[in-house]
């Protein structure tokens, strides 16, 4: 295969093999715009050098082609004594991973070609800076020296000057400096800094390569759920620099906000700075409308060309530039990161600006995007003390106790605590405290800052760049600029909307988004509840996927009717056994003969079947699959140990035990099981407690009489847990049938209600065929059903071994939040398949955690379910990834 393409023959739909980064510097170079010359070397040769620990042996006669080429191009040889061709080597993997993986600038300078730019660069100091950037870059991420130690001979080096900013070091400093970091080398790398710039080069390939399985890669991997074997591509691109002086710079820009999605000018712009200046917050930047007064021509073509790739793209875009001695350049380009707010803007933006239509705005929004829109906010009338104010890098309202390290973050939540992790600026280092905290608070850096890039890709609330907030690292606390002091453990609130930092906790109110679907506020409200309302509606009219809600109380059902629930999937009857009502369960788990167990069921009904009424009456029209009762019965007595203990207690003071408390302590024992989740629960203990399904399927008929005789219209479906085998699901349905009769007798109204079964046994699955004669309708119990599956306990495993598992690869997300479609998912296909093979019109749905969850909504498309069912809240959720897999 061919590993190394140059810059004018890919294309930006060749990002499998040339990375995002490779794949849009060979769009813009094709568009004609003004690209540096380079080449992109594959990432399949990455898979290779992963795989045997060696590049590919055709690579380096492919590199020395290209750089051959390079040379001509740019009139320079690398590393030239004399008139010295640079070059940079980027990574850049399918995926974006911001900050994530190693990027080496200068290479090709050494003690000789040093001398070589200052003479063709008129400036002595810019190529000592240069060739510092290289030692410490070089000596960081291709020979693993603790890049601290350059940091601080950096600070020393301006300690020395008297001063804190870079701007001030001149070129003997700097020349000071390379000696420096030449020696921290040698000593922390065991080796020289290699002289030889295509040694140079070939390091720092091989270095890119192996930072795709960095631990901070890794992470980011994870996180993301971007897979572990796709490599990483290497851009080699010839290096023009912002940091010749004052008529050069470095920026960053999106052709609309990537925060709210307004249209306008948005970036940041770093004078006489190399990029990475820029990213790392470490100088601060000007807003990007001020380079219209510093260069305007180099502003205008900017400008310009920022046009150009949005029409181009079809997208919001951010890009990279650089201006070096006036004449800007082009670095890199992709269809940014933006907010969920911005994503379903941008995209009904885009379809009024005719770029693009409906079902690609659909496309361009995602259910975790519309989840998030969906969170509460900060209540604006709340009485609140701001201690400052930052960027509003990305929205949100967290709330949490100030933590100043990405470690002390990981410990607090460890332990349940929420956090607002503080931070001067981020780092890559810090994303594991970045993912355990609620929120990001940073002291430096713009929109674009790495804090700031990184949190709105994670979805998680990030204010940057508050810079009246004075860190104190070592004592653990920051001030305000009132004087204000916030220790560690101090509760703060950040304000990602705004950028407002507010001191204790502020209470948050409703999303508009939410407000909207509760019918409280209009569709065209505001424009991004309009721009939500425009592509929900386009879904709904696309999806062939039923939403029905998980729901179990009327006050559920409205609200989940409210949402767009089109029924009640799965209501569970559980709780309708607890509270005041657990001693009548009591008594009917101890009757001593089938009288005290009549009596126990008859103060059940009335109440039971006022449970019913109300739901059916909330989801009057529509159906509602009442699941009969499913846990294991013990889970209504007392605790076994609490028990044991409050007798022994009583006994050990001498105390009277009170009787009831000893036959209650022997039916816990009898009934105690060493599995309960695989014992006796669901439908085997409808079939080992008389009269129990029978006062619910009696509840359920009579509910419905009462409500068709009020003129409603109650479509009840009886839904029988559990089940593995037809004989049991036929026992259930033959009495059921019975009583639907009586009922129907009784009050003089026709009672129908469909029944039908759960799959969430595995033989279920595998002997669908045979249960389907008996069931009118199939629910994946995709909860128990991946219980059962994987043998996995779903009360324990999570908290218990899953860490390790994801660490270890073996899935990358638990399977009780996305459907394992290999395992699980096989065995739903097969049982869609057979049950409906038996009875062509079997109503298939599912009911477990998985029917809200965005992928696994797309799995249920595809193998042809009629309907999803998740709870209330994740109903737009469930509607717009149905409208999703369905264009
Ligand atoms: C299931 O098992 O997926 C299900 C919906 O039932 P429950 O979660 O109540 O066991
Ligand atoms: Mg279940």
């Amino acid at each position: 295969p061919k590993y190394v393409y140059d810059f004018t023959e890919g294309n930006r739909d060749m990002k499998d093999l040339l990375g995002g980064k490779g794949a849009n510097l060979a769009e813009m170079t094709n568009l004609g715009l003004p690209v540096p010359p380079g080449f992109t070397i594959t990432t399949e040769a990455c898979r290779v050098y992963l795989a045997t620990g060696a590049p590919p042996p055709e690579l380096a006669a492919e590199v020395d082609e290209h750089l051959a080429r390079l040379e001509q191009v740019m009139g320079r040889k690398l590393g030239d004594p004399d008139d010295p061709l640079l070059v940079s080597v980027r990574s850049g993997a399918k995926f974006s991973m911001p900050g994530m993986m190693d990027t080496v600038l200068n290479i090709g300078l050494n003690d000789a070609s040093v001398n070589g730019l200052a003479k063709q660069g008129g400036n002595e100091r810019f190529a000592w800076d240069s060739y510092r950037r290289l030692l410490s870059m070089f000596g960081k991420t291709v020979l693993g020296v603790d890049g601290e130690l350059f940091e601080h001979a950096l600070d020393e080096a301006k300690k020395a000057k008297g001063t804190t900013s870079d701007l001030d070091l001149e070129a003997d400093d700097f020349q000071r400096l390379v000696e420096v970091y030449k020696d921290i080398i040698r000593t922390h790398a065991g080796r020289e800094f290699p002289q030889d710039p295509r040694e140079q080069l070939n390091l720092a390939i091989r270095a890119v390569f192996e930072s795709w399985n960095g631990e901070r890669a890794r992470l980011y991997r994870r996180q993301e759920r971007i897979p572990h074997d796709l490599g990483t591509a290497v851009n080699v691109v010839a290096m023009v620099f912002g940091n010749m002086g004052l008529d050069s710079g470095t920026g960053v820009a999106f052709t609309r906000d990537p925060g709210s999605g307004d249209q306008g000018i948005y970036g940041d712009y770093l004078q006489n700075a190399q990029g990475e200046d820029v990213v790392a917050g470490i100088r601060n930047t000007v807003p990007l409308t001020e380079l219209e007064k510093l260069n305007k021509a180099a502003y205008d073509q900017l400008l310009d060309i920022m046009r150009t790739l949005e029409r181009h793209y079809k997208d919001l875009c951010d890009i990279e530039f650089t201006i070096e001695r006036g004449k800007l350049w082009m670095l890199q380009t992709r269809v940014g990161k933006r907010t969920a707010a911005a994503a379903f803007r941008i995209a009904t933006q885009l379809v009024d600006e005719g770029l693009i239509d409906m079902d690609e705005a659909l496309q361009r929004v995602t259910g975790a995007q519309l989840a998030q829109l969906m969170f509460p906010r900060f209540d604006e009338k709340a009485a609140k003390k701001q201690i400052a104010k930052g960027v509003n890098a990305s929205p949100g309202a967290a709330v949490g106790k100030a933590v100043f390290d990405s470690k002390t973050a990981a410990e607090y939540a460890a332990r349940g605590e929420r956090v607002i992790l503080v931070r001067r600026e981020t780092n890559p280092d810090d994303l594991p405290g970045m993912i355990a905290a609620q929120g990001i608070l940073t002291a430096r850096g713009g929109k674009t800052s790495h804090a700031a890039v990184v949190a709105r890709g994670m979805g998680k609330t990030c204010v940057s760049g508050a810079e009246q907030i004075d860190i104190d690292l070592a004592n653990r606390r920051f001030t305000g600029p009132n004087g204000e002091v916030v220790q560690e453990g101090d509760v703060i609130s950040i304000d990602g909307t705004s950028g407002a930092v507010y001191l204790g906790e502020v209470p948050v109110v409703p999303s508009p988004v939410v407000e909207y679907f509760e019918g409280k506020l209009a569709p065209d409200a505001d424009p991004l509840v309009s721009a939500v309302h425009r592509i929900i509606t386009h879904a709904d009219a696309r999806r062939r996927l039923g939403v029905e809600a998980n729901a179990d109380t009327p006050e559920d059902a409205q609200r989940a009717r409210r949402f767009g629930a089109e029924g009640i999937g799965l209501c569970r009857t559980e709780h309708m056994f607890l509270g005041e009502r657990r001693k009548v369960v009591e008594r009917l788990i101890l009757a001593k003969d089938e009288a005290e167990q009549q009596a126990a069921l008859a103060e059940l009904l009335p109440l039971q079947r006022d449970d019913f009424v109300g739901i059916f009456e909330a989801m009057d029209g529509l159906p509602v699959t009442v699941r009969l009762i499913d846990p294991p019965l013990h889970e209504f007595l007392p605790d076994l140990t609490d028990l044991s203990v409050r007798i022994a207690v009583a006994e050990a003071k001498g105390e009277p035990v009170d009787p009831h408390d000893r036959e209650l302590l022997d039916a816990v024992r009898r009934l105690h099981e060493q599995n309960p989740m695989l014992g006796l629960r669901g439908v085997r203990l409808g079939l080992v407690i008389p009269g129990l399904f029978a006062l619910q399927v009696r509840a359920i008929a009579e509910a419905a009489a009462i409500l068709i005789k009020r003129g409603k219209n109650p479509r009840p479906e009886i839904m029988v847990p559990l089940v593995g085998a037809i004989q049991e699901l036929e026992i259930v349905r033959e009495e059921a049938e019975g009583i639907l009769r009586t009922v129907s007798k009784e009050t003089g109204v026709d009672v129908h209600a469909l029944i039908g079964t759960m799959i969430e046994v595995p033989r279920a699955a595998l002997t669908a065929a045979q249960i389907a004669e008996a069931a009118e309708f199939f629910s994946f119990g995709t909860n128990d059903l991946t219980q059962m599956t994987w043998g996995f306990s779903r009360d324990d495993v999570e908290g218990a071994f899953f860490g390790r598992y994801m660490d270890l690869g073996i899935f990358g997300v638990s399977p009780f939040e996305t459907l394992d479609r290999d395992g699980v998912g096989r065995l739903i296909r097969m049982a869609v398949t057979e049950g409906r093979a038996t009875r062509p019109d079997l109503r298939i749905g599912i009911c477990g955690e998985h029917g809200g969850d965005p992928e696994s909504v797309h799995f249920c498309h595809e193998v042809g379910l009629d309907y999803v069912s998740c709870s209330p809240f994740r109903v737009p959720v469930a509607r717009l990834e149905a409208g999703r897999a369905a264009v």
